[in-house]
């Protein structure tokens, strides 16, 4: 545990600066994500240091494509996250402080360095669950990686808020930013959050020169319209059509588990959309 950076005092509250919901928190109470907790008047991060998953992933699992291809990255994560998706694969991690929970093992920014280089990885991703809600653990090791030759990359819901970004941005080499639909009513009903935060942060990541790829989980009857897909392709070639578009394929999951997988042809549907405006389009988990 602790204290966190991106945080303020207001009245007898503190009001948490990390993720476009900036909630408001009383003594004694964490925010929607579960592992920062106001203690009399200071913000803690509850999981500083204690992660809960670490594997050396190849860098086209997280995915990315066009970023430092046939490497490996270090991937951690801690347990909470600001969202709620109903088809979470990591729910047993992402939704678990919400519930109080807070688990995972110990361990320091030069020990996540020393393995990674000793494991011949080129990169640190900050994954499995939202890195946004542990950033201040993110940029204690983001920059000892930095300083020994290894990229930092984030793989996120898009969440993050302008503060998370000044704070963070110049650390980071590459995103993945999930890119769940274009609907403002299907992230609020889905993953109790909303779609401006999103478009946001990928057109600050692009102004940054952070590299970019864009993930959508393709699942039937929620986003694979074809109308909400053109929107997103169009959105993104907007900003630049050689950014990557990954277009993944749904399996029942959590909370929906009687929706089923994606047919193949809705995903070569997606595909064709994504050609006429993107470069370079992918798709994962067939
Ligand atoms: S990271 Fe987001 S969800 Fe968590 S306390 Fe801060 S503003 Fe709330
Ligand atoms: S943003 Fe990702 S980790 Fe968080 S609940 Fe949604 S799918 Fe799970």
């Amino acid at each position: 545990m602790k204290e966190c950076t991106l945080y303020k005092k207001e009245n007898n509250k503190v009001r948490c600066l990390a993720c476009a919901h900036k909630c408001l928190i009383s003594d004694n109470k964490t925010g929607i994500c579960g592992v920062r907790k106001n203690f009399k008047g200071k913000l803690y991060l509850l999981v500083y240091g204690k992660i809960v998953a670490e594997n050396i992933d190849s860098i086209e699992k997280k995915p990315l494509y066009h970023f430092l291809p046939g490497t490996y990255a270090y991937s951690i994560g801690t347990v909470g996250c600001n969202f709620r998706c109903s088809w979470c694969q990591n729910f047993d991690i992402s939704q678990a402080s919400k519930q109080g929970k807070i688990f995972g093992h110990d361990i320091s920014p030069e020990q996540i360095i020393e393995k990674a280089l000793k494991a011949g990885c080129k990169s640190i991703a900050y994954t499995y669950n939202e890195p946004a809600i542990f950033i201040e653990f993110v940029k204690d090791t983001a920059e000892l990686a930095r300083k020994k030759g290894l990229k930092n990359i984030l793989i996120t819901n898009g969440y993050l808020s302008k503060e998370n970004f000044e704070y963070i941005g110049d650390l980071i080499d590459a995103m993945n930013i999930d890119f769940k639909s274009f609907s403002d009513s299907v992230y609020k009903k889905y993953c109790g959050a909303s779609l401006k935060p999103v478009l946001d942060s990928i057109k600050r990541a692009h102004e940054k020169d952070i590299h970019i790829e864009l993930t959508t989980l393709i699942i039937p009857g929620i986003n694979d319209s074809d109308e909400e897909l053109e929107q997103m392709a169009k959105f993104i070639s907007k900003i630049d059509k050689n950014i990557p578009w990954h277009i993944s394929r749904f399996f029942p999951m959590y909370k929906m588990l009687n929706r089923s997988p994606t047919q193949i042809s809705t995903l070569k549907k997606a595909e064709k959309i994504g050609k006429k405006y993107l470069k370079y389009v992918h798709l994962g988990n067939v």
